[in-house]
């Protein structure tokens, strides 16, 4: 699958909404991300998940880590696409951890699956916990990259899509002008 076929699926289940947002941090934007609706069907999440296992085809690959919760689903799936294992870390306290026995071994190759990127803050403290526990972080792969980044702490950063919203501060907002009304994600509308 090309970048525009996945395009077309996310656009398709609604994962991508085009028209008049207002973000958590006041800006406008014309498109609003919501990956978990893609992941409400488990054969298009599958073909996500075989996507970027074929990316990453050749390289020696123990597990799969995600970071809880948006992570999960994408992870499982490549994780099962690879035939490797599965471990998610969660946050306790406000800092990500493994809970639940996992465990990383002494390099172990790990690949981190998240499904959107824009900071990139979980993704980073769950390079953090595979390095702690001595095990080599092989990559890192998106479904959306909201940033551009193609590397984080040093990590090759894989995305299947590369985000290109347009964003606005309200006062300069030409949506408003289109007349588009204004719809708070979470599809609360204003
Ligand atoms: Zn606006």
């Amino acid at each position: 699958m090309n970048q525009e076929e996945i395009i077309e699926i996310l656009t398709g289940t609604g994962a991508v909404q085009k028209g008049h947002f207002v973000l958590s941090s006041g800006l406008h934007s014309d498109t609003y991300y919501q990956c978990a609706k893609v992941f409400e069907h488990p054969g298009l999440t599958e073909k996500l998940g075989d996507e970027i296992a074929r990316f990453w085809e050749g390289r020696q690959i123990d597990a799969v880590i995600s970071p809880a919760v948006g992570g999960l689903i994408l992870g499982f799936s490549v994780a099962l696409a690879m035939g490797a294992r599965f471990i998610f870390a969660e946050r306790e306290n406000e800092k990500m951890k493994l809970r639940r026995g996992f465990k990383i071994d002494q390099d172990e190759r790990i690949l981190v699956v998240e499904d959107v990127i824009t900071t990139g803050g979980s993704v980073r403290e769950v390079i953090e916990i595979i390095r702690e526990n001595k095990g080599h972080v092989v990559g890192l792969s998106c479904l959306l990259n909201r940033g551009d980044k193609k590397e984080m702490a040093g990590v090759q950063v894989h995305s299947l899509v590369s985000a290109s919203e347009k964003i606005y501060k309200p006062e300069e907002c030409p949506l408003e002008k289109q007349g588009l009304p204004l719809v708070s994600p979470g599809s609360r509308r204003l």
